[in-house]
């Protein structure tokens, strides 16, 4: 960003009640925005979480943010307004998507976990998927459960927070990157951050407390930096985001081994799910996907998801 004379450079870690904690070489500064970057008529939000700014310092520990760089992507949700669509951004400037499950207690929720990579696919971030717990089933039965997503192509971590194994692989995959984590509660999620750093497991258990303490419940995650680069976003949950607006016409799409087949079908709105000539459900027939993603598709586009 360009060195303007008197502006620090940082990047938005907190956002609450048009306050902006940005993080900056000079440790935190809380910052309000400038007026004349709010303009009254726009289709996004303007500053979110994860956003580059630059700032000016007001008081000791106090600042205007007096410029916004263009965002690379965003998560969000689209927020249905009057005057058409207004994007919510969760996160700006995302790397990845990190979904936290355990191999066994609790027992691991595929549907679930299918309809967290819709919603990655859905916002073009890329995903990787932890599975955790392996201390407890092995790592030949945490593959057994697993494997199907790595030969999908998704990366597929195979850890435990409790002996340390895998962790080492998973601090580095988070470094140096900005990673959105998410997974149902029990799956290890806290610990597992503890485990790649000591206390970073706590950190995001006082963060979710108090989002869930305030008036509002915010669904905006705050930015957790890691040691030697990178920030942790923990969100309560995509659900609980309302991340989930995928169009039904969009889902067939955000299944990747289903590309292939689209536009193959008899019909060009098949919904893959009873008409004759379906090149989807033949290739389920002949093993080409796998029947229980497939049951997901058909599950999440009859509105029967979790
Ligand atoms: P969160 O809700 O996803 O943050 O999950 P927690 O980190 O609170 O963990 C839930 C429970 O699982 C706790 O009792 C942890 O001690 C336990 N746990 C977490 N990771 C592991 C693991 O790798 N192996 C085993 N056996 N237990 C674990
Ligand atoms: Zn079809």
């Amino acid at each position: 960003m360009a060195a303007e004379e008197g502006l620090l450079p940082g990047l938005i870690t907190r956002a609450q009640s048009g306050f902006f904690t940005v993080q900056t070489e000079r440790g935190p500064i809380v910052c309000q925005l400038r007026g004349r970057l709010k303009r009254p008529r726009r289709e996004a939000d303007l500053a979110a979480v994860g956003d580059r700014v630059s700032v000016r310092l007001v008081g000791q520990d106090t600042g205007m943010i007096e410029a916004i760089e263009p965002r690379q992507r965003a998560l969000s949700r689209r927020d249905p307004r009057p005057q058409g669509f207004f994007e919510q951004v969760i996160v700006a400037n995302p790397d990845q998507a990190v979904f936290v499950f355990a191999c066994a207690d609790p027992a691991p929720r595929l549907r679930m976990l299918d309809r967290f990579l819709v919603t990655a696919e859905r916002q073009e971030l890329p995903a990787i998927i932890c599975a955790n717990k392996i201390d407890l089933v092995g790592l030949r039965a945490a593959r057994q459960i697993f494997g199907l997503y790595e030969r999908l192509g998704y990366p597929v971590f195979y850890v435990s927070a409790k002996t340390g194994r895998g962790v080492p692989a998973l601090r580095k995959v988070l470094l140096g990157r900005l990673s959105v984590l998410a997974g149902p509660s029990g799956a290890g999620k806290s610990s597992l951050l503890n485990a790649v750093q000591a206390g970073l497991g706590l950190r995001t258990r006082e963060v979710r407390r108090r989002t869930r303490k305030g008036r509002h419940t915010t669904v905006v995650p705050e930015l957790i930096p890691l040691e030697g680069g990178g920030y942790v976003a923990d969100t309560p949950g995509l659900k609980a985001m309302g991340l989930w607006d995928v169009l039904p016409e969009e889902l067939d799409a955000c299944f990747p081994e289903m590309r292939p087949w689209l536009g193959r079908c008899e019909f060009n709105d098949c919904t893959h799910i009873h008409e004759p000539g379906c090149a989807v459900m033949q290739a389920v027939e002949r093993g080409k996907i796998d029947p229980a993603r497939y049951e997901s598709y058909v599950s999440l586009r009859l509105g029967q998801g979790e």
